[in-house]
């Protein structure tokens, strides 16, 4: 792959040092750029940051940016946790400077091919599952991306792998350039992030980029069933192979999208109730739907693009198959964290939007009490009314937004608004009854009341252990 910027010798500005940012000061200063990385913040994290790459001879602002050094780099490396809208982005100075994203950069230094997964929910199920499968079809693989280790990180630590497998925000496709996935997937588009785009189509276009550089050898692997994603085939006619997933086993094209009658029906789906590869390597059927380790229709989705994925890629449908029925599922993403005289609590912290909500709780036959609330994203909740209406219980609402859910769902559903997790997970230890299930699946962020979701995950996976085993309590 060849970078449209040198590396060696050139004055480089990364701009956030959370975890990618760090990774990619490291790896640039070990390939003979002289850094300059600089934080807004200056919480514990970004100290440590800096600590460490203090003491590896990069040179460390923290508390703000110089603005004069920044704008006298060569180019810069934005985070992506940095928005568009923070002021040294706006910076006329600083905004003229060639600006590229981490996982750009990253991919000019990738020795190995990479597979990336991208859409508004499953990324990380799903790259963990297709690192999963491409493990257990004797590959070796590195995970990376949003999940786990920072894209940069893997490129330094793991240099002889067979493929980086990476998980890919729409924050990170934005400030690409050359940036070749050899396999992509699309998982879905759903209204995310509306707090830091102006509308849909400006957050659709950064995610269609993933497929701008692809050629005819690549494979681009789209959900037939959402109609956005489809819609990507007409942009990728000149460039990567089409293959399908869709689970109600029809690949043929689907009017009004982007595929056209001649699009090639192949690609992976549920056929007489198995996943199944059709017209790929290792065509016919991998595994009963229902032997497969993640629960819930949306899982579904994710196991065949995955499967698609994989076969593209050589992996065999005996391997496929075994890894789909023993892959475990990644934490704060419908898990089962207690369970008690019939009530099952579960943990599906990750629902940050609307969208995973509404999935997850489709994932249910179970009366629900369900856990609403944080911070709110921009999206309304009244996506959420019709799974809500057949299932739930009560809501319980928390955190900044428990108001605005109390008044866009409560003339038609159940909802206590509780405050606090703890208060929520006390009520609902009080409402639900034997055979419902106690889900936090919040369509929110968590940064009102956590650190983030991981935190908020744990915090609720301990109250609910506590709430069905009270600590010498008389239960
Ligand atoms: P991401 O990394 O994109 O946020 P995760 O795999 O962490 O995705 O899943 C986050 C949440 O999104 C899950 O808890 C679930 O509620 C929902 N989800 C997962 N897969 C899908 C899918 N294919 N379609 C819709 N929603 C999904």
């Amino acid at each position: 792959m060849s970078a449209p910027e040198r590396i060696e010798g050139a004055r480089v500005g990364v701009i956030g040092l959370a975890r990618s940012g760090t990774a990619v000061a490291r790896l640039l200063a070990e390939r003979g750029a002289r850094v300059y990385a600089s934080d807004a913040e200056r919480r514990d994290e970004t100290r440590g940051s800096a600590a460490a790459l203090l003491a590896a001879g990069i040179d460390v602002e923290i508390g703000g940016h110089d603005r004069g050094r920044l704008a006298a780099c060569d180019w810069i490396v934005v985070s992506p946790g940095v928005p568009p809208s923070a002021p040294i982005l706006l910076d006329p100075a600083i905004a003229g400077r060639p600006i590229y994203s981490e996982i750009e950069v990253a991919s000019w230094l990738a020795a190995a091919p990479i597979a990336a997964i991208t859409g508004t929910n499953g990324k990380t199920t799903t790259t963990a599952l297709l690192g999963a499968i491409a493990r257990e079809g004797g590959l070796d693989v590195a995970v990376a991306g949003n999940i786990g280790e920072a894209f940069s990180a893997a490129v330094r630590e793991r240099r002889t792998v067979d493929w980086y497998v990476l998980e890919v925000s729409s924050f990170q496709l934005a400030r690409i350039a050359t940036f070749r996935p050899r396999v992509a997937v699309v998982l879905n588009v759903a209204p995310d992030h509306l707090d830091v785009y102006p509308d849909l189509e400006a957050y659709v276009a950064d995610k269609r980029r993933i497929l701008e550089n692809m050629g005819p050898e690549d494979d681009l692997v789209l959900n037939r069933e959402d109609p956005v994603v489809a819609d990507f085939a007409g942009d990728a006619r000149a460039g990567p192979a089409l293959h399908w997933f869709d689970r109600t086993g029809n690949l043929a094209a689907k009017a009004g999208t982007g595929a056209t009658a001649d699009s090639p029906r192949r690609g992976a789906a549920v056929v007489d109730g198995w996943i199944a590869l059709v017209d790929e390597p290792g065509e016919g059927r991998i595994l009963p739907v229902d032997r497969l380790g993640i629960p819930g229709a949306h899982n579904v989705q994710n196991a065949l693009a995955a499967t698609a994925a994989a076969a593209r890629r050589g992996v065999g449908p005996e391997a496929i198959a075994r890894a789909l029925a023993t892959f475990p599922g990644v934490p704060h993403r419908l898990e089962t964290v207690a369970e008690e005289d019939g009530v099952r609590f579960v943990n599906d912290s990750k629902a940050t939007n609307v969208e995973s909500t509404v999935v997850a709780i489709e994932a249910f036959d179970a009366p629900l009490v369900v856990i609403l609330g944080g911070r709110h994203k921009g999206s309304p909740y009244a996506r959420l009314l019709p799974g809500l209406e057949a299932r739930a219980r009560r809501v319980l609402a928390i955190g900044e937004a428990a108001d605005r859910i109390a008044g866009e769902l409560g003339g038609v559903v159940d909802v206590e608004v509780a405050g606090t997790l703890e208060r929520a997970v006390e009520r609902a230890r009080e409402i639900a009854r034997p055979g419902d299930v106690v889900l936090l699946s919040p369509a929110c962020s968590s940064y009102d009341q956590f650190e983030n979701y991981e935190r908020r995950g744990d915090a609720f996976r301990d109250l609910a252990r506590r709430a069905v085993c009270p600590p010498g309590g008389a239960r």
